[in-house]
């Protein structure tokens, strides 16, 4: 079967694991880098990414987390884990892992809008998909080799860069588990490719 890991440090940890076991894959929680080895490919989840990136470094997980994508596995960021993939953060001189082209802003739909959700197509994966979005950041710019899959209200909150996928919206907090199955499908791909 194939194994997805979420890296268990802080954030909605739980929720993923469960989606994708309800998309027909194994889910392991990650809280040693040397787990990273064991797995095809790996969910950063919603939190807080600044305390992320906190946990991130204490852990010694920084280098392992670049080279996990660099390798060519898979990696799907979700609200958090999106700011933890872009290569630019608005107001922030150095972005995390910058495994991703794109520039995205915090906490970009203001705080009167500190959570919504709204129904979305989203590119190969859904034509009504109810996104959640708490604090949610998006995507201001995204370079050429990255495919915009979902856009709301002219922001872009979905995208593609080969094997990294992100979503500014939680896709593992409603029972629609499409969005975690179209991940598994791409992982399920990159072994393919990884092994011929
Ligand atoms: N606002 C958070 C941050 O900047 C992200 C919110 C979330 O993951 N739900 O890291």
């Amino acid at each position: 079967m194939i194994k997805i890991g979420v890296l268990g440090l802080q954030g909605a940890v739980r929720e993923h694991i469960d989606s994708i076991q309800a998309s027909g894959a194994e889910g392991i929680i990650i809280k040693k880098k040397e787990q990273l080895e064991e797995i095809d490919g790996l969910i950063l989840p919603g939190g807080e990414s600044t305390t992320m990136r906190r946990l991130i470094d204490k852990y010694d997980f920084f280098d392992a987390l670049v080279a996990f994508g660099k390798q060519g596995k898979p990696i799907f960021g979700t609200c958090a884990g999106l700011i933890l993939l872009a290569g630019e953060v608005v107001g922030q001189e150095k972005a995390h892992l910058q495994l991703m082209d794109m520039k995205v802003e915090r906490n970009a739909f203001g705080r009167q809008k500190e959570s919504f959700e709204a129904e979305l197509p989203i590119t190969g994966v859904a034509d009504d998909f109810n996104a959640v979005f708490i604090r949610a950041p998006f995507i201001r710019e995204a370079g050429e080799d990255v495919e915009v899959l979902a856009v709301y209200n002219e922001a872009i909150v979905a995208a593609r860069q080969g094997h990294f996928l992100c979503s500014a919206f939680h896709p593992e907090l409603t029972d629609d588990h499409r969005m975690t199955a179209y991940f598994v499908t791409m992982v399920e791909e990159s072994m393919k490719e990884l092994a011929s």
